[in-house]
């Protein structure tokens, strides 16, 4: 892969940090700013609808996004990528409209995974909560990695919903999604199966056409986009079938006072004006990332995340969480007698940009009986640099902390 970094003009300030907090969100490549400022610049005027010539332009450049879009992650068409303002809208868009359509119920069952983010298990719990279904839970083996055993013993009659992440964000692993699908087809075929590619887009390559689940959804600010973008894939059928969440314009084919009818997909579940600037800046993102290519990325990415891992693990009292191999593009660490926030302030005053806490998968905490990690993510622009000089700036916090 071509070193990318001047790519990104933060990287150029004075004060720029060595960042390792890109799970968190990504820096934003120059083709994106410009993409923004050029929409903004030159381009502005609402989509659809509009008869004058720059609305036709704005309708375009959005149209041609989503089909971006939709070549990134492998959709049979651009019909089935509905915009949305991030991962959180898109499963929370699915977990509504199953409601509204009665596909869950009372006594159904709706199975997440221990290292789900909050993303993917309170939408699930409110929902659970509103239709009296139950969350089930599938637990994580003693090395931290999905129990595909215990998985399939959860499977039954009754589940109506499996919904996993695709790589957790706290732990950095990849959890074997197609294999987790296919079970989930096979105990019924009705069953709807969505993926939380949050921490994957961008970072492996994907083909949700082949990967069988009926939702896709992840976040545009975590692949070099602007915030506030997101995708979220759905099978057609369903999405045809399923109601709208959000009433307004755009989403309509025709309203009397007496009756509304939908607009056709992708449209029916994009109420009111969208994000068009940063949806026409997300396809420069998805743009980008082709560009770079995004099977070399990965294993950049993995190279760096496994020179983290050793150079970590070799730390005195430092556990790095999970097993070096089937990861993504971070490692979490705990530190014996060592606050995880104490070290991330140190790393901070070194000029080293980490991430503390719980990483929105407070229940993953609890079942390790811990109350955070220190998480070093990377991304495309990351380098062995970064990553030595990350781990002699934690050599050196341990032995100011200890
Ligand atoms: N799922 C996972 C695995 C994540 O890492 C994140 C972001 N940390 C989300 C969902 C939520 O993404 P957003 O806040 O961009 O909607």
């Amino acid at each position: 892969m071509r070193d990318c970094r001047t790519d990104f003009p933060l990287f150029a300030e004075a004060d720029a940090p060595v960042y390792l907090d890109n799970a968190a969100t990504t820096q934003k490549p120059r083709a994106v700013l410009d993409a923004l400022h050029t929409y903004y610049a030159a381009q502005n005027a609402n989509i659809h609808r509009g008869a004058h010539r720059l609305s036709r332009i704005a309708t375009e450049l959005h149209e041609q996004a989503r089909a971006d879009a939709a070549a990134f992650i492998g959709a049979a068409s651009a019909d089935e990528v509905v915009f949305t303002s991030g991962c959180t809208a898109g499963i929370n868009l699915v977990a509504m409209v199953l409601e509204f359509a009665g596909m869950v119920g009372q006594g159904d069952e709706i199975v997440v995974t221990t290292d789900a983010h909050h993303s993917n298990i309170v939408p699930w719990q409110m929902l659970c909560g509103r239709t009296g279904a139950q969350l089930r839970v599938v637990p994580l083996t003693a090395e931290l990695t999905f129990d595909m055993a215990a998985y399939t013993a959860l499977l039954g009659p009754r589940t109506r919903v499996v919904a996993v992440p695709h790589i957790s964000n706290a732990l950095g692993l990849v959890n074997p999604v197609q294999e987790i699908i296919a079970a989930a087809k096979r105990n019924r075929a009705d069953c709807i199966v969505l993926v939380d590619g949050a921490q994957a887009a961008g970072h492996t390559p994907l083909d949700v056409a082949a990967l069988g689940c009926d939702f896709y959804a992840f976040s545009g600010h975590k692949v070099y986009a602007p915030t506030g973008t997101g995708v979220l894939w759905g099978r057609r059928a369903l999405l045809e079938s399923l109601p709208p969440w959000q009433g307004g314009g755009e989403m309509i084919a025709e309203v009397t006072f007496a009756k509304t009818t939908y607009n056709k997909l992708p449209f029916k579940y994009e109420a009111g004006t969208p994000n068009i600037a940063g949806n026409i800046a997300l396809a420069a993102a998805l743009r980008y990332v082709r560009e770079l290519g995004v099977a070399d990325i990965a294993a950049h990415e993995r190279a760096l995340a496994d020179r983290l891992y050793d150079g970590l693990s070799a730390l005195d009292g430092v556990r790095v969480l999970g097993p070096r191999g089937g990861r993504g593009a971070l490692v979490s660490v705990v530190v014996d007698g060592v606050h995880h926030y104490d070290l991330g302030t140190l790393l901070d005053q070194m000029g080293v940009a980490v991430r503390t806490g719980h990483h929105c998968c407070q229940p993953l905490m609890q079942s390790l009986g811990i109350t955070g990690t220190v998480r070093y993510s990377v991304a495309a622009y990351n380098n062995d640099a970064d990553v030595d000089a990350a781990l002699a700036a934690t050599q050196r916090a341990l032995r100011m902390l200890r």
